[in-house]
């Protein structure tokens, strides 16, 4: 029997010796072929390739081949040849945008790997159009538990994430951003394997993730490109040697294809910014275009922006470059852009208007809301995490539905000595766990009533993982392709990391839920409780669906992980850029 990983001569396995012309073009190989060949560790030619991604165009592929392709790749990995034969392959499934000649060193990009609370493209594209750059952004929906730029920006009533090709380049004449879908004409390729990913847990695929990134921008002529990779306990990759990897693997396909990509490796352990969920994001994305909001949102996305103004040459260093992204978000020139971007895309312009020039809460008022608001609070100094209460829910036992294999913790308050690779932000324990089947194990892998008391005191993390996975169950992500979302489904972080709360604090008011929406009519009712509980509220969650159970309230008190340290200044996220291969010097203006 053939060894794993043995290629095999184009044309042996279709019958035996050549009898025809000397080097007839190979037949090209049956979909069940190609998979056989994956599955069994075979290299795939660039003409298999190209054939496997012919067929799922065509429709000639079913659903159940492209699933278990995906998983042989997912299982079987890719070398970079066959990687950067995908990334071709799926780019030119549609067609490639053409732009201006005027406009050639003024395109640029961002992606992200994705993240839980990672609204930074929602910023930046508006605010590297406001410092004089054309950010045609092909972006992507929610993957696995992490969330999508096209989910967040269709939570703004109007909002129209499919643009034809002349439509991007009149938005980008007339804004100077877009951030858009696939489309049938757009990298088709890549939207059927990208929603079929997301449901057959191959999302951690470190070619399937090259190759959908790189494949979106490869058609967008750009002249640099920054990929925010993530790293951490709620990253695709959660090592850091990992994500290392997928950043060096993207710079290099990417210099393969004549794309000048950049990686930002940021730490993805804790939720970027307050708030987790479509609406919520998109209030805190026009909070940091407003000049405000969360100071890790900011770092982030003057990082980015001016790691690519830098690269583009339009700025002479990075932080010459961050410091001009600052500048348009102090300004309002930012939110400017993306109002004009909204217009352009379907939104109403009163509505736009409204959201980018109202307060905080007269935003609230003009996007969707959920029906009900609940308050989580950390237990205080010295208490039990939780009192007596009902015994833990049991782990379903049904099929996950995510299946993502990831490490949740077993004990979340405990450092796990034995762990493979630790998160690399300053302060923060490694996670004690196995791999498990995520939405299955959900409800066991929260802590049980406590045994012991939670350490006081100083917000030392608060885990993304399971915030983002309990709400991906209330209906921020989807279990099956093309379900739809509950947009206003989410969390705000009512403290953040490094604060230190207060021992006993009494319970403020009960939060009053915001008028109820025309399918809701009538309000909840204000149910003070009997005896204010102690310890400071965390976590406000947002739900429209039936109240968190007892598994889901666990996982998420098992989120908040607090420590005795004095309190703290939270690190920033950005660890490192990697670098593309110098192509001209940094900062060298574009002839
Ligand atoms: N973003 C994408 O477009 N694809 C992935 O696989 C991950 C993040």
């Amino acid at each position: 029997m053939e060894a794993p990983g043995t290629p095999r001569p184009p044309g042996l396995l279709a019958g035996g010796g050549s009898q025809g012309p000397a080097n007839p073009a190979p037949e090209p190989k049956q979909v069940p072929e190609l998979i056989r060949l994956k599955r069994d560790g075979s290299r795939l030619s660039e003409a298999d390739i190209r054939g496997f991604v012919r067929a799922v165009v065509d429709g000639s592929a079913q659903a159940v081949q492209i699933g278990a392709m995906l998983m042989a790749i997912r299982l079987r990995g890719m070398d970079l040849e066959e990687t950067t034969a995908l990334t071709r392959a799926l780019a030119e499934s549609g067609q490639r945008l053409e732009w201006p000649e005027a406009w050639q060193g003024q395109l640029v990009d961002k992606h992200s790997t994705g993240g839980v609370g990672d609204k930074v493209s929602l910023v930046l594209a508006p605010a590297l159009a406001a410092c004089g750059c054309k950010v045609p952004m092909i972006s992507g929906r929610g993957l696995g538990h992490t969330g999508g730029t096209l989910d967040k920006l269709e939570s703004i009533p109007g909002f129209t994430v499919i643009q034809s090709p002349e439509q991007m380049q009149e938005l980008l004449e007339q804004v100077g951003c877009c951030i858009v879908s696939q489309s049938e004409k757009l990298v088709p390729a890549d939207g059927i394997l990208y929603a079929a990913r997301d449901v057959t847990a191959t999302v951690d695929s470190l070619p399937l993730v090259t190759a959908s990134i790189l494949s979106k921008k490869a058609v967008e002529g750009l002249m640099a490109l920054v990929v925010d990779v993530k790293f951490g306990g709620a990253a695709i990759f959660p090592s850091e040697v990992q994500a290392r990897e997928l950043a060096k693997t993207l710079v290099e396909v990417g210099a393969g294809l004549g794309l000048r990509v950049a990686a930002a490796l940021t730490s993805m352990d804790t939720p970027l910014g307050r708030s987790v969920g479509h609406t919520l994001e998109v209030e805190e994305a026009l909070l940091c275009m407003d000049g405000a909001g969360p100071p890790d949102l900011r770092d982030l996305v003057t990082r980015l922006g001016g790691a690519l103004l830098w690269l583009s040459g339009r700025a002479q260093s990075q932080e010459e470059g961050a410091a001009r992204v600052a500048a348009v978000l102090d300004d309002g020139s930012a939110r400017d852009r993306f109002q004009r971007m909204l217009a352009a895309q379907g939104v109403d312009e009163d509505l736009a208007r409204g959201l980018c020039s109202g307060t905080p809460a007269r935003r609230r008022k003009l996007l969707p809301r959920a029906r009900e608001q609940e308050e989580l609070r950390a237990a205080a100094d010295g208490e039990r995490g939780r009192g007596r209460g009902p015994p833990p829910a049991r782990p379903s036992r049904g099929p996950a539905r995510l299946g993502d294999p990831r490490r949740l913790p077993k004990d979340p308050n405990l450092p796990c000595p034995h762990l493979p690779e630790p998160s690399r932000s300053p302060g923060i324990p490694a996670r004690c766990g196995d791999p498990v089947p995520l939405r299955a194990q959900l409800p066991a892998a929260a802590p049980r009533p406590a045994q012991r008391p939670l350490p006081a005191g100083t917000v030392e993390l608060i885990r993304a993982l399971p915030l983002a996975l309990v709400l991906h169950e209330l209906g921020a992500g989807r279990s099956h392709a093309g379900e739809p979302l509950r947009p206003a489904v989410g969390a705000e972080l009512l403290v953040g990391v490094g604060q230190r709360l207060r021992r006993g604090e009494l319970a403020p008011a009960p939060v009053r839920p915001p008028p109820a929406p025309a399918a809701s009519p009538r309000a909840p009712p204000l149910t003070p409780p009997a005896r204010p509980p102690a310890g400071t509220p965390w976590l406000r969650v947002h739900r429209d669906g039936p109240a968190l159970s007892d598994g889901q309230r666990r996982a998420l008190q098992g989120a908040l992980v607090l420590s005795g340290r004095a309190p703290f200044a939270a690190p920033s996220p950005f660890a490192e850029l990697v670098l593309p291969p110098p192509a001209r010097a940094p900062g060298e203006p574009q002839q």
